[in-house]
């Protein structure tokens, strides 16, 4: 499933991340508030936490742009690994079918996204052929660590959390994935009581420049507390639902409630 270095990088540095906020330490992981964000919440883009207040109070619906793209990548990523025992003819007319219905907006990413395909689909068969254990969007209960019921990382290597995400265009966007993958890490440990050093993100690049990059994140205290903080203060926020500021900085252009927000 991964470049020789991820698991090189593990295995070499393996042990080494000492962590006393495990997830298996309810009195230190547990909720703090009756609200219980989602993961996607804890770690939307707004740095005040308004794409949540938009969601999930003002129940303001958007969609298609970057959302659509995003899903179009997951869908085309996670196909081989979920149709492994499908027929070779079987898994491109799956691809087929992925691609005529995507959005309009998407389709014209119609090449890149079929290079995404085989890459994907070579890592399922190798994975397959080696005999690594990989589970997709796994249902993990999440209440124990003060979330919505469940998570579910996109994958499941072993223990290894894994995030596929398109490759971010400002550095916050590195930021709110290593969050999630200190989520995932957490609510693992609290449901298998098996510790997670590390998780990893992978960003798809549909441009210019290499397809996949990987980044192995050290799943360390300071991780596992920035995504405890963020955790509280967006469940304080749905307590509290006062409509959030605007942020004194910049909005990212590639926000989905740009238009909203009117920024
Ligand atoms: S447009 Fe700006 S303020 Fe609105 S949700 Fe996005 S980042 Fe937050």
């Amino acid at each position: 499933m991964f470049p020789r270095w991820v698991w090189d990088f593990v295995r070499v540095v393996g042990g080494e991340v000492v962590a006393e906020v495990r997830g298996w330490r309810f009195d230190v992981v547990g909720a703090r508030f009756f609200a219980r964000p989602s993961i996607s919440d804890v770690t939307s883009p707004c740095s005040v936490k308004r794409d949540v207040w938009l969601r999930r109070v003002a129940r303001v619906r958007v969609d298609g742009g970057v959302f659509a793209l995003g899903r179009a990548v997951h869908e085309v990523f996670l196909y081989p690994f979920r149709h492994l025992q499908d027929s070779l003819w079987d898994l491109v007319r799956g691809f087929d079918r992925i691609v005529n219905s995507l959005d309009p907006s998407v389709k014209r990413c119609k090449d890149s996204l079929h290079k995404l395909f085989r890459k994907s689909l070579g890592l399922a068969l190798y994975s397959s052929e080696e005999g690594v254990p990989i589970s997709v969007e796994p249902m993990i209960p999440a209440a124990p660590i003060g979330l919505s019921d469940y998570v579910k990382p996109d994958l499941l290597v072993g223990f290894i959390p894994v995030d596929i995400a398109l490759a971010p265009s400002w550095d916050r966007g590195f930021e709110r994935k290593e969050l999630a993958l200190a989520g995932y890490a957490l609510a693992v440990e609290a449901w298998t009581g098996h510790p997670v050093d590390y998780g990893v993100a992978v960003y798809v690049n549909l441009g210019e420049g290499p397809l996949l990059s990987w980044r192995v994140i050290r799943v360390d205290d300071s991780l596992r507390r920035a995504f405890l903080e963020t955790r509280d203060r967006v469940a304080m926020m749905l307590e509290h639902p006062d409509e959030p500021p605007q942020p004194p900085e910049q909005c990212p252009q590639t926000c989905p409630y740009i238009e909203v927000c009117r920024r």
